[in-house]
């Protein structure tokens, strides 16, 4: 059986998404391949991070009585997630895994009951040329892509793969603050603007329930 590197795991509400203010349990995997400037969770990916190495009997125990499931990370999908996954939807859970783009999902993609939070980074993170745009491919109706800009140059990119991909018509699209680097007003003046029908602006309810550096909730 699988063992996975865990960082946390905790049950509170689901901070985003279309599921955002309902339950989740979430785990947390170690590790992430990319090092965005602007990330709130470097801790996550320290080699010397602690962890616990959980199976996916350990991760359903857990998740037992809550039906989301949030996989996320650092990077989740650098763990072959087939195990975790096809238990927990066998046992009635939704999953949804939050993965930063540069990974690709089709090994997972036909497992019924998984859906992806998929981000595409963007020019203010330095991580944008480590996108695995073959994932576009994937999404369906059920997935989102997210969007987290830092500058009014990020969310311009942002509209250039919207369209380029037909996101709207595919799949759930929200824009996303960078915490302090862009206002939310700026973003929705952007929307307002370009016309950006079906993009949803999200903000990070966590940072608003919570300190902005909490963890574990
Ligand atoms: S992908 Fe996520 S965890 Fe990894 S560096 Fe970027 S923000 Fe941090």
């Amino acid at each position: 059986m699988t063992k996975y590197p865990v960082v946390e795991k905790f049950v509170s509400i689901n901070g985003e998404g279309f599921r955002a203010g309902e339950l989740a349990v979430f785990v947390r995997f170690k590790g992430c391949n990319l090092r965005c400037s602007y990330c709130d969770t470097k801790w996550a990916y320290d080699n010397n991070a602690p962890c616990e190495y959980l199976d996916s009997n350990d991760i359903c125990d857990f998740a037992e009585g809550i039906v989301n499931v949030t996989l996320t990370g650092g990077e989740p999908m650098l763990q072959d997630l087939t195990e975790v996954c096809i238990q927990l939807c066998g046992r009635g859970h939704r999953v949804e895994i939050e993965t930063n783009g540069s990974v690709s999902i089709a090994p997972l993609r036909d497992i019924d009951g998984v859906s992806f939070t998929m981000d595409h980074k963007l020019p203010a993170s330095g991580m944008e040329d480590k996108m695995c745009l073959e994932n576009y491919k994937y999404l369906c109706r059920s997935d989102t892509v997210k969007f987290v800009a830092g500058s009014i140059a990020d969310l311009e990119r942002a509209h250039e793969i919207i369209n380029k991909y037909d996101l709207t018509n595919t799949c759930h699209v929200y824009f996303s603050p960078v915490f302090g680097q862009i206002t939310a007003e700026e973003i929705v003046d952007f929307m307002k603007e370009r016309r950006l029908n079906d993009v949803r602006l999200q903000l990070q309810l966590h940072k608003y329930i919570w300190s902005p550096e909490e963890r574990g909730v």
